[in-house]
């Protein structure tokens, strides 16, 4: 790696539950100066990985905020390229998997023989890629985590999927990009909304956090994304995005 920055975030795959002709379901991706690793690995993300790098070492790993098929569908070919990769000679490591260990069969199917599968729980910090990341549970169907990656005074936190809640706002707080779920917004059935935000309540999340800007993300099959973006920009006076404008950000 030749350029030097702090954080580089590149969002592989936005859309919520289904990817859309030519994209992917949920995944980020964070590189460092000291290597790089993913959140998330939804239908689709991986193709969009291959990219922007490859499985050497350089790849340490994933954080899969739950074990929805649209934040891990694509784990089991990873660990096939990861274990090609192993006998090809490009790695010689496995990769760290951290996960929550519930619904138990889903944690069941993410071991593999090239993974180094660990727990998350709430409020544990690791370190992966040189850059810190604190984790935090939020509110969904099932065990589901944020993340707040920092490094060097800047960060940024990945926050889906979770019900609006004040109480996660201290977690976020001063974030210099906030990627926020937004699922639900007038008009759409994408989802039941349970477990889930509306682009209004990403908006007056970013808004009560004081974040440097906002990307709306997990977005509807039938969203009207420029009109969810003024729907969260009336709660929020920031700058806000849709990852179909820009999805690289340089922190
Ligand atoms: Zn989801
Ligand atoms: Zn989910």
């Amino acid at each position: 790696m030749t350029k030097d920055f702090t954080l580089k975030v590149d969002i592989l795959g936005y859309w919520g539950a289904f990817p859309q002709p030519g994209g992917a379901t949920s995944g980020v991706l964070i590189t460092t100066s000291e290597g790089k690793f993913l959140i998330d690995l939804g239908s689709g993300v991986l193709a969009k990985y291959f990219e922007h790098g490859n499985l050497s070492e350089q790849f340490q790993g994933v954080l899969l905020s739950h074990l929805h098929y649209d934040h891990m569908g694509d784990i089991g070919c990873l660990c096939y390229a990861i274990n090609h990769a192993n006998r090809v000679g490009t790695r010689s490591s496995k990769m760290i998997v951290y996960a929550p260990n519930s619904p138990a069969i889903m944690w069941k199917a993410i071991q593999y023989p090239y993974s180094d599968t660990r727990v998350l729980e709430d409020g544990m910090e690791l370190e992966i890629a040189g850059a810190k990341v604190t984790v935090k549970k939020v509110n969904h169907t099932i065990e589901c985590y944020a993340f707040r990656i920092e490094r060097n005074g800047r960060s940024v936190v990945f926050y889906t999927d979770s019900s609006y809640d004040e109480s996660h706002i201290d977690f976020i707080k001063g974030a210099d990009l906030l990627i926020c779920e937004a699922t639900v917004s007038l008009g759409t059935r994408h989802s039941t909304g349970r477990g889930h935000m509306s682009d209004i309540e990403a908006g007056m999340t970013a808004a009560a956090a004081g974040v440097g800007k906002l990307c709306l993300y997990h977005l509807p099959s039938d969203g009207d994304i420029p009109f969810m973006r003024i729907r969260a920009g009336s709660k929020y006076d920031g700058p806000i995005v849709t990852p179909d404008m820009v999805s690289e950000f340089i922190l």
